[in-house]
């Protein structure tokens, strides 16, 4: 092989017909989800007024393959399979023996992975009549994957946009928007918990954990509307998995088999897609990967934070979940990775990190922003400011890999692309770029008003 990019592709036909369900290879559950009432384990109908019973199906399922309706497969036709590449010129600009691969996801008409979960769920809810859907976006990425997979199926979208996005990301609204959702900015005087947020702070900036109080109640108090999360829950992370099972069979036609797999975590959904059926492997001892989460130091919830039940938003009507979290009422500085400002953890990343069955490593932003810019200048794809900071482990991976002389595989989650974000890259260009170091006060502030779990 000695051209400088290869381009793995599937035929459309290799779209996997199943998503895979760790759960059903994992040594022990993971500790279930309590009412955020009475504190005890959650009932299926509990969830009715926010989930339809297909989701919440697969949000309890323990069966290792759920079977992907054909109407779901037929859109992901629009953009999968994703293509898989080998970094040649990356890995020439290191002078590293080490083999870089990435699986790419910014191909989706979102430019992310995430319509690969908005769409099944729109699907499920138009399924069963539902007519409308109640969100929250932070940077912008999951309202617009939720704004296309509601078109497709015929479902009016309403998103509950983080005011500092709303008011600094204009496209991503007028994106969201010409899809047909409509969006206001968060906190919102149309909810009951976004005009209790407005009485005290006006003029709040918002957060996501306040953004999803907002949808949720939304969803609660209308009999047409459900809610819709893109990331942190089970089935979320579930359908995710077409990307890792794309990349098993995509790193097979490379002929290789990868020894580090890499993801960038927000709530968990992009790195749990790509890595899980590796880590199904290693479950079942067919291989033997190193796994590695890659956390931003201003959210370090893996790598600093605790592990224990927290609630999923600000105003506390989630149900409790036990996760690594730096506790619900930690609002993170605002970096560029909008998409990775979230306090807590998904509950099965969250339990494979306390079972050592995956790292987790905490980088600052310019140290990314510095991976994104010569992974562009390299590779030609602008990366999402999330996505830098599996780069940045990518390569210091294969610096590692120079200094000991061997010639390892890695493989990462390329989750989106950049396009939305370039003032970012403008400021880490021009120098502005701040790293914000670990807030430790801050922290054991939040996790001070922890829940009392009995
Ligand atoms: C939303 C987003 C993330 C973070 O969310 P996860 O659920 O952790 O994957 C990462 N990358 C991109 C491009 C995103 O849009």
């Amino acid at each position: 092989m000695t051209n400088n990019r290869i381009k793995f592709v599937l035929d459309e036909e290799r779209i996997p017909r199943a998503w895979y369900n760790i759960v059903a290879d994992l040594p022990s559950p993971p500790p279930p989800p309590l009412h955020p009432g009475t504190m005890q384990a959650l009932g299926p109908d509990d969830l009715a007024p926010l989930f339809p019973m297909a989701l919440i199906a697969q949000e309890v399922s323990a069966e290792r393959e759920i079977e992907i309706p054909e109407p779901v497969r037929d859109a992901y036709r629009l953009f999968r399979p994703s293509p898989l590449f080998r970094a040649r010129r990356l890995e020439k600009a290191l002078d590293t023996p080490a083999h870089i691969y990435y699986k790419y996801e910014g191909l989706s008409p979102a430019g992310s992975h995430k319509p690969n979960t908005a769409i099944p769920q729109a699907f499920y809810n138009a399924e069963a009549g539902v007519k409308r859907l109640a969100t929250e976006t932070g940077a912008g990425q999951w309202g617009t994957a939720l704004a296309i997979a509601g078109a497709l199926f015929g479902l009016e979208v309403k998103v509950y946009m983080v005011r500092a996005s709303y008011d600094q990301k204009p496209y991503r609204r007028m994106l969201m928007e010409t899809y047909g959702a409509s969006v206001v900015p968060s906190p919102s005087p149309t909810t009951n918990y976004g005009r209790a947020v407005l009485a005290v702070t006006p003029d709040s900036p918002g957060s996501l954990g306040m953004a999803i109080s907002e949808a949720v109640e939304d969803a609660a108090t209308r009999d047409d509307t459900k809610y819709a999360l893109g990331s942190v829950l089970n089935h979320v992370l579930l359908h995710q998995t077409v990307i890792g099972q794309e990349a098993i069979l995509q790193m097979e036609m490379a002929g290789e088999e990868p020894d580090v797999v890499i993801g960038c975590v927000g709530g968990g959904s992009n790195f749990a897609g790509l890595a899980f059926p590796f880590v199904g492997r290693m479950l079942r001892g067919e291989g033997s990967y190193r796994v590695i989460a890659v956390e931003p130091e201003a959210t370090p919830s893996l790598t600093r934070g605790v592990f224990a039940y927290d609630f999923g938003d600000t105003g506390h009507m989630t149900p409790l979940v036990k996760m690594y979290t730096l506790g619900s009422e930690f609002i993170p500085e605002p970096i560029h990775a909008g998409g990775l400002r979230y306090h807590g953890m998904a509950p099965l990343v969250s339990h494979l990190k306390d079972l050592g069955q995956i790292e987790a490593r905490a980088v600052h932003q310019n140290p990314t922003f510095a991976a994104g810019v010569q992974f562009a200048r390299t590779e030609g794809i602008l990366p999402a400011p999330e996505s830098t900071h599996a780069i940045r482990v990518a390569v210091d991976e294969a610096l590692r890999a120079k200094e000991e002389g061997v010639a390892r595989v890695i493989l990462f989650n390329l989750s989106g692309h950049g396009h939305f974000d370039l003032t970012a890259y403008e400021r880490y260009l021009s120098g502005a770029l701040e790293d914000f170091e670990y807030p430790a006060e801050r922290v054991a502030h939040a996790l001070a008003a922890l829940p009392v779990v009995g």
